[in-house]
């Protein structure tokens, strides 16, 4: 996703897209759907500071039960783009401080989109809080009926 520097105005802009989840890097089985990007951009001189805010509707495995799931996957974070004549040393996407040149039309945060809905996903992947997970004498789904086991 690309922001056109020359398109902002000083002082307060807001920019909405949606976006398609493998122009920014995301895995297309967990991301189906356009992504819901919203960007709080302020601009002053020599200097563009973003906050970016994502909402992504996933499916996801449950760790525990092993079904799918969906559910929407929020993220947000905070850039600030410097203008110099040449870019930081070891600067990398993904950075909280980044530079664009003097004539750089557009700058990228597809690695902040991205890294942001990735970010969100917890490592424990549950489809509810409290899921039964599966009996570990018949492997049925404690979700959807108590087994005969715990007769
Ligand atoms: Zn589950
Ligand atoms: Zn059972």
């Amino acid at each position: 996703m690309k922001i056109r520097t020359t398109g902002l105005q000083l002082g307060h802009n807001e920019i909405d897209e949606f976006v398609e989840p493998l122009t920014v890097g995301l895995d297309t089985k967990t991301f189906q759907s356009p992504i819901s990007v919203h960007v709080n951009a302020e601009k002053g001189t020599g200097k563009i500071a973003l906050e970016i805010v994502t909402i992504g509707p996933g499916s996801f495995f449950c760790d525990r039960c092993g079904e799918d799931f969906k559910r929407e996957a929020h993220g947000s974070c905070e850039i600030v783009f410097v203008q110099r004549d040449a870019p930081f040393p070891d600067e990398e996407p993904g950075d909280d401080l980044r530079s664009f040149g003097p004539f750089q039309e557009y700058i990228d945060v597809s690695t902040e989109v991205r890294d942001t809905l990735h970010l969100s996903i917890p490592m424990k992947n549950l489809c509810t809080e409290d899921c039964q997970g599966l009996c570990p004498n018949c492997g049925g789904n404690l979700n959807k009926s108590a087994c005969r086991c715990s007769k």
